[in-house]
């Protein structure tokens, strides 16, 4: 089985006058399709930089990102942002939906931008809003939407067509935990049905729904956990089994 993300020894270092920093070092991570992993960290520790490499969105400094198999080194321009308009979804803490298209069309943007047709793109993102049971909410502009609503509403669209690999930087960091649970039952979703994501979260609750936890310490990985416990550890001490 092919990893749908594989970081080998990847470093991040940005310059800062004449220090350096490092944002990352050597950081090596394996996410399996239907795997769902939480990282977590102090503020400024890398969670957001190890996102950004693996995202394609940034290039290492050292080491190497293979998606779905692919290193992006070895990759053209046009390739990796083929790539990201493909195969990698991300959800930010601010949403990022466009605040002048309804929430079907922020959901089929990414599809219509890779070149689908608009009828296409358009049945492809009601079907994944239907999905996240946004089916009624699909014609709203982001700001008819509750906070929670948008941010189902950019799962929607991380998950939209035949992406592999979700990445969520801090999802449930503004919502209330009820709506934060919803959140991460949505992408743990995506995951049953085959893709690999990367949670970024400081909710040690919400993270013991991965199936495995990576913390981060100035820019090192620093340990491992399978936790013991599962999304049953959410329910109620009496229907738990
Ligand atoms: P986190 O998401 O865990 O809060 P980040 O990955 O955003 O941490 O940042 C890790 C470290 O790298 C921090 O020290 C931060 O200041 C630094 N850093 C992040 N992005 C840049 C950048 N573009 N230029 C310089 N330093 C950066
Ligand atoms: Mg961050």
């Amino acid at each position: 089985m092919t990893a749908v993300l594989e970081l080998r020894g990847v470093s991040k270092t940005y310059r800062d006058g004449a220090e350096a920093v490092y944002a990352l070092r050597e950081a090596d991570l394996t996410v399996e399709p239907g795997q769902m992993v939480a990282v977590m960290g102090p503020s400024g520790s890398g969670k957001s930089t190890l996102l950004t490499l693996a995202g394609a969105l940034e290039t290492p400094t050292g080491g190497e990102v293979l998606v779905a198999g692919r290193p992006l080194s070895s990759m053209s321009r046009d390739d990796r942002a083929r790539l990201r308009r493909r195969v990698i979804g991300y959800v930010f803490q601010d949403f990022n939906l466009l605040p002048g298209l309804t929430a079907a069309e922020n959901v089929a943007l990414p599809l219509e931008l890779d070149g689908l047709p608009a009828g296409k793109a358009r049945a492809a993102g009601l079907d994944a809003l239907a999905q996240l049971g946004l089916a009624d909410r699909a014609s709203r502009f982001p700001d008819q939407l509750s906070g929670g609503e948008r941010q189902r509403v950019a799962i929607a669209r991380a998950v939209v067509g035949e992406r592999r690999l979700v990445l969520a930087d801090e999802p449930t960091g503004a919502l209330d935990s009820a709506t934060g649970e919803s959140v991460m039952r949505l992408i743990l979703t995506a995951c049953r049905a085959g893709v690999g994501a990367v949670v970024v979260t400081h909710d040690a609750q919400l993270a013991s729904w991965a199936d495995r936890i990576v913390f981060i310490r100035d820019g090192s990985i620093v340990d491992r956990t399978t936790p013991r416990t599962g999304p049953e550890s959410l329910l109620p001490e009496e229907t738990a089994r």
